[in-house]
């Protein structure tokens, strides 16, 4: 039956008390449109467009990201779409933005350290997306350590006269300091998968070390509580687009933690979108505070669930 229900649901995100909580797809390449349109999904939250280039030498021309840029907003024309510049390094590595040998490619040259380092290609992407631009795109930069290179990355973007502007919280230092970030962006969005990495320093490539980075981890939600608290403090948004916000009880505590959106890879959607249906705001709270009160991941999971009736 909840199967059913999954695939009939659509419609905004919202809690069983109205509270809205937009649903958004992750997508990588222009066919995951279709899925995320499928599945209902209300806007891009993470287009990882390095996705779009991972097997070129060149560098991608302005002109085939702009069809790729132009084609998401096409088919959101009432939603946001999140895009991400280049995040090119470690997990992701781009032939055309070469780095030099490094022992520790994940602590290494990659995302916005990188892209800071070819101009050319930073002004083939920002030209593109300033090109298309239309009144939902919002334009994002991953791996952001410090609110110096989110005012950096700000600058960029709004002397090419884009202005919706923020940085992924995915580095520890950032969510200590998302104040400093906050002010210098206009939203921010929160990436569990190298939150968590980096927290526990294991890396996600590693699978022997891959038990640390569990995404119920109470240390990993604290940072989340510190990086959306700061967020609702200075009422600018504040995403989820790793890999937790596609477990449904997850995100009914990433919700409770203060998270605007909440953005996963466009199979998820359907489920989230009806858990978070059957509960209130204030029981994410409650599951939230209960999960972040434990001492491991899995009596964090156990003590949200507690708060969340129904779920199997
Ligand atoms: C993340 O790190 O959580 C994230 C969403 O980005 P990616 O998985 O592409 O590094
Ligand atoms: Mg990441």
């Amino acid at each position: 039956a909840r199967q059913a229900a999954f695939a009939a649901a659509k419609g905004p995100g919202r809690t069983a008390d109205g509270h809205r909580v937009p649903l958004l797809a992750n997508i990588g390449k222009p066919a995951d449109l279709d899925d995320a349109l499928e599945a209902g999904a209300e806007g891009i939250g993470l287009y990882r467009t390095e996705f779009l280039f991972l097997d070129r030498t060149e560098p991608p021309s302005s002109e085939e990201q702009r069809c790729a840029y132009r084609a998401a907003l096409e088919a959101f024309p009432e939603g946001k779409v999140v895009v991400r510049t280049l995040d090119g390094g470690a997990d992701k590595p781009l032939a055309f933005l070469p780095a030099p040998a490094e022992p520790n490619p994940a602590l290494g040259e990659r995302g916005l350290r990188r892209f800071r380092r070819f101009p050319d290609v930073m002004e083939a992407q920002l030209g593109a997306l300033a090109a298309v631009a239309s009144p939902g795109l919002r334009v994002m930069a991953p791996m952001v350590a410090t609110a110096e290179e989110a005012g950096w990355f700000g600058q960029e973007c709004r002397a090419r006269g884009l202005s919706d502007v923020g940085v992924m919280i995915e580095i520890p230092s950032a969510a200590l300091r998302a104040r400093e970030v906050l002010a210098r962006v206009d939203f921010v969005s929160i990436g569990t998968n190298d939150l968590a990495q980096y927290a526990f320093a294991a890396d996600r490539q590693v699978g022997a070390v891959s038990a640390l980075h569990d995404p119920w981890a109470p240390a990993l939600l604290d940072l989340v509580a510190m990086a959306a608290s700061a967020a609702t403090r200075v009422r600018k948004p504040c995403g989820v687009c790793g890999e937790s916000a596609a477990d449904p009880a997850l995100a009914c505590v990433l919700v409770g933690l203060g998270a605007s959106t909440l953005s996963m890879g466009a199979a998820a959607l359907p489920a989230v979108r009806a858990v978070l249906a059957e509960h209130t705001l204030d029981q994410c709270r409650r599951a939230a505070e209960a999960a972040r009160a434990q001492p491991t991941a899995s009596y964090a999971r156990a003590a949200a669930r507690a708060h969340l009736p129904g779920l199997d």
